[in-house]
């Protein structure tokens, strides 16, 4: 197999661990070239809330959510937002390289595995940016590894987050409304929500309140980098 990202050849032979216990093979598309260009987030004394790296404690964004819509963050993510990550992204979502939603399917996958929730959904596009792209970016990036249930709507923003400066960011009035489906879930599921990036928290936050508002108790959110 070649590795989605820069086609150098992947090794995927099983250990002899995983032959003899019968464990569900999980398929690699990126190679070992690449993978050190990551920054996983495990055990970096993150924020408990919200994974932030080397943060000593609760973050001051956390904070800031807490006292702004009541929101004690429940977030998970695997990656640090690095130079990898960003060009990463640039190829996928910028240049319409849909292929590269599979690039993190094994750790995403072994997350997941590791991971019970009811009911998952995820930040959908808006309208023009899906015509624009042709694809919705967070839904490929899960499609094939979580039983995804599309709940909200985005709303077509003044202008996009990346054009944004932070306070703007944290500023945005929200942007989401539920869809009819949203009524149909139960109260007590446990929810989980899903987004490519988290940076200021602030779309993943808008999401988690619909869901807060709405009387849902266990909401968590998770994001392939942060
Ligand atoms: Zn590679
Ligand atoms: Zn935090």
């Amino acid at each position: 197999m070649k590795c989605l990202n820069c086609g150098n050849s992947i090794n995927n032979s099983l250990s002899i661990k995983e032959i003899f216990l019968f464990k569900e093979i999980v398929p690699n598309y990126i190679c070992n070239l690449c993978r050190k260009q990551l920054a996983p987030l495990i055990g970096r004394n993150n924020c408990p809330r919200c994974l932030k790296p080397d943060s000593d404690g609760v973050c001051t964004d956390c904070y800031m959510w807490e006292q702004k819509y009541g929101i004690i963050n429940c977030h998970q993510a695997l990656f640090e937002y690095n130079q990898f990550i960003h060009s990463y992204f640039k190829l996928y979502k910028r240049y319409g390289d849909v292929l590269l939603a599979r690039l993190f399917f094994q750790d995403i996958k072994n997350w997941s595995l590791r991971n019970n929730f009811d009911v998952v959904t995820y930040i959908p596009a808006s309208e023009s940016h899906l015509q624009a792209r042709g694809f919705d970016p967070v839904y490929e990036l899960y499609a094939d590894i979580f039983d995804l249930k599309p709940l909200l709507v985005k709303v077509d923003a003044d202008k996009p987050q990346a054009q944004k400066n932070r306070i703007e960011r944290l500023n945005t009035p929200q942007t989401f409304s539920a869809l009819p489906e949203f009524s149909k879930i139960q109260k007590e599921q446990r929810i989980l929500i899903l987004d490519d990036i988290y940076t200021t928290g602030r779309t993943l936050m808008h999401a988690h309140d619909i869901f807060l508002k709405t009387g849902f108790e266990n909401i968590s959110t998770f994001s392939l980098s942060r």
